[in-house]
């Protein structure tokens, strides 16, 4: 089924040297895979493409054993190039994982500790910054608001895009994204007016949840829409790699394909990624193709995401970065193949969003030791799917695993969330009566073990999954008593149930949820958006206005804390500065569906022209119910009552059974509005 032919890539000092060094197995070793790599002497990559697509798993793509869809783009590059088989993320997570992709250090050593609420040390040196020291010219083009610029990712490019498509849905939980085609064609429009020589990153957030590919993907395999999103990446990813290699010398082109984690898909009791760190979410795939790259070589040694950044480095001829945890994977200068790698690995999602134990972990190409409430270790080789639980079996393994991963944890930077209120700003937010406690986790203890035992939560995920699309499906009274069955106190339990009491219209009880929420994650922007909505549904306008400033402050690039601003100044009659709030979050980088859709209800209102406003509207989006029935409303107030029947009509006829369609069609058809 695949090649197995092990090589390492040619080292930096040619044949000669591993020549004169070939003592023993393997500097024989090393020799025949410098004489057999076919590389280019001399040759150097003035131009490096990185593309990470986010939650990939390898064994879904057909060059690492995948049947379920094709992936000729992906598969191409691994028979041009080197594909390594055993690749490991160091997190679930797609900030600290990315940073660690950007810096060579394992989250630990960077300090991006978990999504939204961390930001890059700017004392840290970027693959980014050391490119552009080489003098290419850098972009990046990122497909979802996680990796948006405040985050600090985008040290070191000239460019970094990071503008998104208006959120789908109101209401909607994830991050403001925007789809492949997208994200490439902006690259694309870049490369037209760019320099010849330039490091360009890609990031495609397809096959992340939701999955919801263009229909001609989702035919292929409809019952597999998850591979499906995978299909349109690689589509996309193609698309991108012709258009590069039709423009300039292919010999002086680097392509690099990685991922920041997979996904579980329902293995080991969890549906998506950042809960548990076994192979489905930990191994990713990688593949370089390119010059100084060995063609159609598998290389079966473990690599890790830290070592890509060096390799790239060494590949381009660029100053290394200082004192790595990830090394190149060239072989190395003596000749000798590197020492085969002991990879680290962490979530502090379950601490910090949830309440629970993180985990910490030492995967080898072998073994992999979690340390958790209920520690685990398991043989990779005998038992691939981890499903048998060696901890006692195998002392001295969990032993010397243990030391180096006490040791590594003992370089950790002293960190604590970056983006949480200072002092000043605690205070203030005390004095104004809506912050009601510390952070659940200090410095000191994040990383602690202690708590739930993540593989013994996992049911009460699943149950969040469930009330989730219990939400969606317009049923928030069944999943608020979903919710009300979980035990679990963490933050994000806390903000669904918060989100289902007050899509119950029952906003005294959201509040208290939101409460909740906050005094556990008072750095997270959403905490403050849902409290300013639980208050908003109230009437307590000022104090809900706070709430959204406060998330404004928090997260600059969100969307939904100045929608907030805009409904509560229009609620006021200030229906001037809500469309300035309106347009502004519409403008925003993270975008806005329900701002366009607002504003659309007031020009209409005035008597004015909205095809612009509604043409960046998918039909989905203007046909939910809550955009319809306030487009029918702003109809209805302009003297036209048959079109805001119309409107009413077609949202029903994708959503024929939303109670508040029907009940606004009836009032309309009474005579009232
Ligand atoms: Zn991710």
């Amino acid at each position: 089924m695949r090649s197995s032919s092990a090589k390492s890539l040619p080292g930096p000092e040619g044949s000669l040297r591993a020549l004169r060094v070939a003592r023993g197995i393997g500097g024989i070793l090393a020799l025949l895979g410098t004489l057999a790599s076919g590389c280019i002497p001399g040759a150097t990559a003035d131009r490096v493409v990185l593309v990470t697509i986010d939650t990939l798993r390898a064994d879904h793509l057909g060059c690492y054993g995948g049947t379920w869809i094709e992936t000729p783009a992906l598969d191409e590059l691994a028979e041009r190039g080197l594909r390594f088989e055993t690749a490991i993320s160091p997190t679930p997570l797609t900030l600290p994982s990315h940073a660690s992709l950007m810096t060579a250090l394992d989250p630990p050593r960077h300090g991006v500790r978990n999504n939204s609420t961390f930001h890059l040390d700017a004392g840290l040196p970027t693959l980014a910054e050391r490119m552009r020291e080489r003098g290419l010219a850098t972009a990046a083009f990122v497909g979802a608001v996680v990796l948006d610029r405040q985050y600090g990712l985008d040290r070191g490019f000239d460019h970094y895009d990071d503008r998104m498509a208006p959120r789908r849905a109101a209401g909607e939980f994830g991050y403001a994204e925007r789809t492949a085609d997208r994200v490439v064609d902006s690259a694309l429009a870049w490369l037209e007016s760019g320099p010849d020589r330039f490091f360009l990153w890609v990031h495609l957030y397809d096959p992340h949840a939701s999955y919801r590919p263009p229909e001609r993907f989702l035919a292929q395999l409809p019952s597999h829409p998850y591979a499906g999103e995978i299909a349109f990446a690689d589509a996309e990813l193609g698309r991108l790699v012709e258009s590069i290699r039709a423009r300039w010398d292919e010999g002086r082109t680097l392509f690099v394909v990685t991922s920041d984690h997979g996904e579980s898909l329902g293995e080991h009791g969890e549906m998506t990624h950042s809960l548990t760190l076994y192979d489905p979410t930990q191994r990713v795939p990688l593949i370089l193709s390119g010059p100084g790259v060995p063609e159609g070589e598998v290389e079966e040694r473990l690599a890790r995401l830290t070592d890509v950044a060096p390799t790239i480095l060494a590949l381009a001829k660029a100053p290394p970065l200082p004192d790595p945890d990830g090394r190149d994977l060239r072989a190395s200068p003596s000749g000798t193949p590197w020492e085969p790698p002991l990879a680290y690995l962490e979530t502090l999602a379950p601490q910090l969003d949830l309440g629970w134990s993180p985990l910490l972990g030492i995967r080898s190409a072998r073994f992999k030791y979690l340390r958790a409430p209920r520690p685990e270790l398991y043989d990779l080789v005998e038992d691939p799917k981890e499903t048998r639980n060696l901890v006692t079996e195998r002392r001295e393994v969990v032993e010397e695993m243990e030391r180096s991963l006490s040791e590594r944890l003992a370089s950790a930077r002293p960190v604590e969330p970056t983006l949480k209120p200072d002092a000043a700003r605690r205070a203030q937010l005390a004095r104004l009566g809506y912050l009601t406690g510390e952070a659940a986790v200090t410095a000191a203890e994040l990383g602690e073990g202690g708590g739930t035992d993540p593989k013994d939560g996992l049911a009460q995920v699943m149950m969040l999954h469930t009330a989730v699309s219990l939400m969606a499906a317009g049923r928030p009274d069944e999943a608020l008593a979903a919710l009300e069955t979980i035990d679990g106190g963490g933050y994000v339990f806390d903000l669904h149930r918060s989100e289902a009491a007050r899509r119950a219209k029952r906003a005294e009880l959201a509040e208290r949820f939101a409460r909740a929420a906050l005094a556990q994650a008072p750095a997270v922007a959403g905490v403050h958006v849902a409290l300013g909505e639980a208050l908003e549904d109230q009437g307590r306008f000022e104090e809900a206005a706070q709430c959204f400033e406060e998330a404004v402050r928090l997260d600059p690039a969100s969307s939904d804390p100045i929608v907030g601003l805009g409904r509560i100044a229009e609620a006021r009659g200030e229906v001037a500065q809500a469309a300035r709030l309106f347009e502004r979050a519409a403008d925003s980088r993270s975008g806005s569906a329900e701002a366009l859709w607002r504003l659309a209800a007031l020009r209409i209102e005035e008597g004015g022209r909205v095809g612009d406003l509604l043409s960046r509207l998918s039909a989905e989006e203007k046909d939910q119910p809550g955009a319809a029935i306030r487009l029918a409303r702003a109809e209805l107030k302009a003297g036209r009552r048959a079109r805001a029947l119309a409107r009413l009509k077609r949202a029903l006829q994708a959503s024929p059974e939303s109670a508040e369609l029907l009940a606004a069609q009836e009032e309309l058809r009474l005579g009232s509005p």
